[in-house]
């Protein structure tokens, strides 16, 4: 018996980057595993073919998790498909920098509404089916704690208001058997922070190790969580940094 053999979950943004690497591991572990993408569909039937051949079942969504009916909807057929649903991971984040006073609200609104309203709905739509052993995994990023160059006002708040959210439904739910926390990762190697990219050399000299973390070292934590064993783990932020913040 796997670690998370019969349990379902889904994965918003599992299309590439964190977001597929959890899928992937949470599919290795026994879950059925359903994911959401906005636009990358080839990739997305990538990833679920790679669940798929974990011989359990997938379904891939498109769903902006900006678009609060498209979202509420996956996390439904969710829940119909694979008979219930057991674990949500609030993968979906986008993230862009540039002084405060260069921000629309246009930007300002798509960045709250993903990283943030996303959050929220998916959270209450899969309220719905979770019960004890239920889990809820957001990705925050290690800047709601220490922001070590400019431009990343509207990110980090938008990340920062995800602790308030963690830490509140951890102790509303907590009594039905549901945990909520909130992973937080540093620098790691996708397309939304390439480990070639402009400031890739300046967040190595943050680092306390060698290197940008992978994918996979989010997902084992996500894994870790989404198991029995993590039970009594609840309302609480767990870092994978590479010892950015120390
Ligand atoms: P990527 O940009 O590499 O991948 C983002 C994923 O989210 C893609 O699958 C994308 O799907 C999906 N996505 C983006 N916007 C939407 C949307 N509106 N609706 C549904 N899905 C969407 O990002 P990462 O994998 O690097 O990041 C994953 C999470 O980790 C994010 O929340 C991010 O903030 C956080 N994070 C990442 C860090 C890093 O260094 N990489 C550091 C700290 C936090 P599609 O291609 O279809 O748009």
């Amino acid at each position: 018996m796997k670690n998370l053999s019969n349990k379902t979950a889904l994965v918003t943004g599992g299309s590439r980057g964190i977001g597929a690497a959890i899928a992937k591991r949470l599919a290795k572990e026994g879950a059925n595993v359903a994911i959401t993408y906005s636009a990358s569909k080839e990739k997305a039937h990538e990833v679920l073919k790679a669940i798929e051949a974990c011989g359990v079942k997938g379904i891939a969504i498109q769903a902006d998790s900006a678009d609060a009916s498209a979202l509420k909807a996956a996390v439904d057929q969710t829940a119909k498909e694979f008979n219930g649903l057991n674990i949500l991971v609030n993968n979906a984040g986008v993230a862009s920098y540039k002084p405060m006073e260069e921000f629309s609200l246009e930007e300002y609104d798509h960045a709250m509404n993903v990283n943030v309203k996303g959050v929220f709905v998916g959270s209450q739509a899969a309220l719905k089916y979770l019960g004890e052993g239920g889990r809820i995994i957001n990705i925050g990023t290690c800047m709601v704690d220490k922001v070590a160059f400019p431009g990343a006002t509207v990110y980090s708040m938008s990340k920062t208001a995800l602790v308030g959210l963690t830490k509140a439904l951890a102790r509303e739910v907590g009594k039905k058997g549901i945990t909520v926390n909130l992973v937080h990762p540093g620098p790691i190697n996708t397309d939304m922070n390439p480990a070639d990219g402009p400031s890739a050399d300046f967040q190595r000299t943050l680092l306390a190790v060698d290197d940008f973390g992978e994918t996979e070292d989010i997902a084992a934590m996500v894994a870790f969580l989404a198991g029995e064993q993590a039970k009594n783990i609840t309302g609480t932020g767990i870092t994978i940094d590479g010892g950015t913040n120390i």
